[in-house]
């Protein structure tokens, strides 16, 4: 029976929320997590790929939510050369509506209550205080106050506008991405590749990631500045024609990674912010799941701490948290892609061709950075050039 009151209300059940609630739920404070959609983890919009280390932080691998365990990495240049890279730490490629949903029932275990097809539409104030939210559940217009909330809402979230907090994403940091699920794509089940170039993905890349049985993600993303001029679907069309004109499709999906630095705000009195909808994505990578999680447990954790201690203020901790464990390296690697977004296809091709002399058993992507900045002076420069500038 649902309460008119809680300690902690999450809005949203992706890994952010999940996370989160469990943190919170574990320190035994009351929590409620609002999920808009009908089914915890469905639809689905992501890519699936994530690290060994990035899932056992919070729960135990398992084959029922792993749909491939990849040990090697290809990158394709623009002219075709292919390198491939052992990985020194396995990582995997999920089935996220089972993770997802299993992320939730670890949250639920630890106490927290789920209600799905509730849709969070405002929050309630006193002053500049957030006090709870207001939701539709069922065709009825609701109300649950709550001490915190947590808008783990997502990419396009709503909440921390609502409170007040500047969420604005420059159109350029906003990647435009299409992916499709295909049968019938004979790649490697261990392998995840990566296509660079004007012709594949400019600004972006280009991913082939298997899901076992000849099945696979493919899909790419675009700036935003490119996505304006050439939508990333007719990039992706063009592929699937060239490549696997046969290929079933059994999911077809679009959304915006927001690949930029985390927002310059993530707390504010009575609320928290975690995952896409802090911006907490690796901007390199575009991945979001593993630091989604990490940015919802340290919400959670600090969220529970600030009602135990009857302590609302605790709340401002958090974004210096955060920029400790995660938000100041996701600055270095926004300040690589800026630099990776300027190459050239030329120099996609020179950097593959230096990888590519390089003997298989002593790959690894920290000796074949560091090799490519050897062979390719320029490069250095450019990296140089980001570091400095900014
Ligand atoms: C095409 C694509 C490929 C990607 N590939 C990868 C990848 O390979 N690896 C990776 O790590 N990341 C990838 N990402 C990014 C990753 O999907 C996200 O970073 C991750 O899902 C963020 O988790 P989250 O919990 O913050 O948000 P979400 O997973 O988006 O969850 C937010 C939840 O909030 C709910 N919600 C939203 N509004 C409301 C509301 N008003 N009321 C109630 N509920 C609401 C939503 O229904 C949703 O369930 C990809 C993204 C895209 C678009």
């Amino acid at each position: 029976m649902l309460k008119n009151e809680y300690d902690i209300v999450v809005v949203g059940a992706g890994p952010a929320g999940s996370m989160a609630a469990r943190y919170a739920s574990e320190q035994g404070v009351s929590v409620l997590i609002l999920e808009k959609d009908r089914d915890v983890g469905y639809p689905v919009r992501c890519g699936e790929a994530i690290s060994k280390e990035g899932v056992e932080e919070f729960i135990e691998p398992n084959n029922k939510f792993i749909a491939s365990t990849i040990d090697k990495f290809s990158m394709i240049s623009p002219d075709g050369t292919e390198v491939i890279i052992p990985l020194e730490q396995v990582g995997y490629v999920l089935e996220r509506r089972i993770f997802d949903y299993e992320l939730a029932k670890t949250a639920a275990n630890a106490g927290a209550e789920i209600l799905t097809r509730a849709y969070v539409n405002g929050l309630l104030m006193e002053g500049n205080k957030v006090t709870g939210v207001k939701y539709e559940y069922q065709g009825e217009q609701k109300e649950v106050k709550a001490k915190v909330v947590i808008g783990a809402d997502g990419v396009e979230s709503r909440v921390g506008r609502w409170a007040g907090i500047k969420t604005y994403i420059d159109f350029r940091d906003m990647e435009c991405c299409v992916q499709i699920t295909a049968g019938n794509i004979p790649v490697d089940q261990n392998t995840c590749y990566f296509y660079f170039g004007e012709d594949y993905a400019p600004q972006g890349y280009f991913w082939i990631f298997p899901k076992g049985n000849s099945a696979a993600n493919i899909g790419l993303g675009v700036s935003g500045m490119i996505g304006r001029k050439r939508s990333a679907q007719s990039f992706l069309n063009n592929f699937m024609a060239k490549n696997y004109p046969n290929a079933s499709l059994l999911t077809q999906i679009a959304g915006g990674v927001p690949s930029a630095v985390t927002l310059s705000q993530i707390s504010a009195p009575g609320i928290l912010l975690a995952g896409d909808a802090a911006r907490q994505v690796n901007p390199l990578s575009g991945g979001g799941i593993a630091s989604g999680m990490i940015g919802g447990k340290i919400a959670g954790k600090i969220a529970g701490e600030a009602v135990l201690t009857n302590n609302p203020s605790h709340l401002l901790t958090y974004d210096k948290i955060w920029r400790d464990r995660l938000g100041k390296r996701h600055e270095t690697f926004d300040r690589i892609k800026e630099g990776i977004y300027n190459f050239s296809d030329n120099k996609f091709n020179s950097i593959a061709h230096s990888f590519f002399k390089i003997p298989f058993e002593n790959r690894s992507l920290g000796n074949l950075f560091k090799t490519a900045l050897f062979h390719n002076p320029s490069l250095l420069i450019d990296v140089a050039k980001v570091f400095v500038v900014r």
